[in-house]
């Protein structure tokens, strides 16, 4: 079982980041409105995620960290309308083979939880005082594969590739308040009213905000909604693009050139706008059970959801006739 985890974290957890995207999955998946979450050299020395969601029973915990177990769905049935960021019941499991993990949590008016593990094995629990909600802490990522902290960039690069990681996540939940720091040094901080605008100004700041224009478009299948930079905002890379589908951050090369397409006409080639498009579609049009890190997704009627965008994109950067 632990080589098992042990090779199964190889697949979800390559870095830092992707320790951060699973714990902050599983808040938003707990219904959280306020996520905290700071790191220590990168993340190599300590990740913690708090969240106010609700939290885990104390006989449930066991379970959270076995592989396989998820409370999210029950059959294979489940698993062709997965309306929650997790669903594989792999990250607590792969996490805690290559890590040190403290979970504090608490359940609403229950007496909370204080859990370890270490390497795979289960190190200890008691009752513990907490709020609702969950706090998780993990330590010296990768002290036990070492070959996996070979493949790591430079701090700066994977310092990068966390905040990028919570600029997506916060993009797709507007309603949810992320507040992220290195070593108690605040990096961002949204606000979390729901305002896709304002979750804009919090991540590119609010001369960039002030210049996009509401995305809206909707048919039988799909409604896209979000925000795009108007032409003289443009950026040489699309790492400005983010494509959200039911709050899920997604790659998705059809969709990437339908958002082009729309913007395209109005630029050559390589000049990309700041979009954030997100898409609201019934799960049963979607697989999201392609890719470990999910964040590759089959989808259907992808023709018509193209088309959709860029008559929607092209639609909201039409100079407006007063
Ligand atoms: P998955 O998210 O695919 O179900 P995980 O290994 O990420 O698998 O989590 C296992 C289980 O632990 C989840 O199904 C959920 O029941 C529980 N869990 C994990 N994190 C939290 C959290 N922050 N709040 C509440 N429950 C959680
Ligand atoms: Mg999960």
């Amino acid at each position: 079982e632990t080589l098992t985890n042990q090779i199964a974290a190889g697949e979800v957890i390559e870095r830092p980041a992707s320790v951060v995207k699973e714990l902050v999955e599983n808040s938003l998946d707990a219904g959280a409105t306020r996520i905290r979450v700071d790191f220590v050299d990168a993340g190599l020395k300590q990740i913690v995620v708090q969240d106010n969601g609700t939290g885990i029973e104390r006989d449930q915990v066991d379970l959270a960290f076995t592989r396989h177990a998820t409370s999210k769905i029950s059959n294979e049935h489940d698993l062709f309308k997965v309306s929650t960021l997790g669903f594989r019941g792999e990250a607590l499991a792969s996490i805690s083979a290559v890590s040190h993990v403290e979970i504090l949590t608490a359940t609403d008016g229950a007496i909370g939880t204080r859990a370890t593990f270490s390497g795979g094995n289960k190190k200890g629990q008691e009752d513990a005082a907490s709020q609702k909600g969950t706090k998780i802490t993990v330590q010296d990522l990768f002290f036990n594969t070492p070959a996996r902290l070979k493949y790591l960039r430079s701090p700066r690069t994977e310092i990068m590739k966390i905040v990028d990681i919570i600029n997506r996540l916060a993009l797709g939940y507007p309603q949810v308040s992320f507040t992220l720091s290195n070593t108690g040094k605040i990096l961002l901080r949204t606000t979390g009213n729901g305002n896709l605008k304002q979750t804009v100004a919090n991540i590119y700041g609010r001369h960039i905000a002030e210049k996009m224009e509401d995305i809206e478009a909707e048919d039988t299948d799909f409604k896209v909604t979000g925000l795009i930079s108007k032409p003289e905002l443009t950026r040489s890379t699309r790492n400005f693009i983010s494509i959200l589908l039911n709050g899920r951050y997604i790659r998705n090369f059809q969709l990437n050139t339908a958002i082009m397409d729309g913007y395209g006409s109005k630029l050559e080639a390589r000049h990309y706008p700041i979009a954030v498009v997100s898409i609201k579609v019934d799960p049963l049009l979607v697989d999201v059970n392609v890719h470990p890190t999910k964040q590759e997704v089959r989808l259907s009627k992808e023709k018509e959801l193209s088309r959709l965008i860029t008559t929607a994109i092209s639609n909201a950067l039409v100079e407006k006739v007063e």
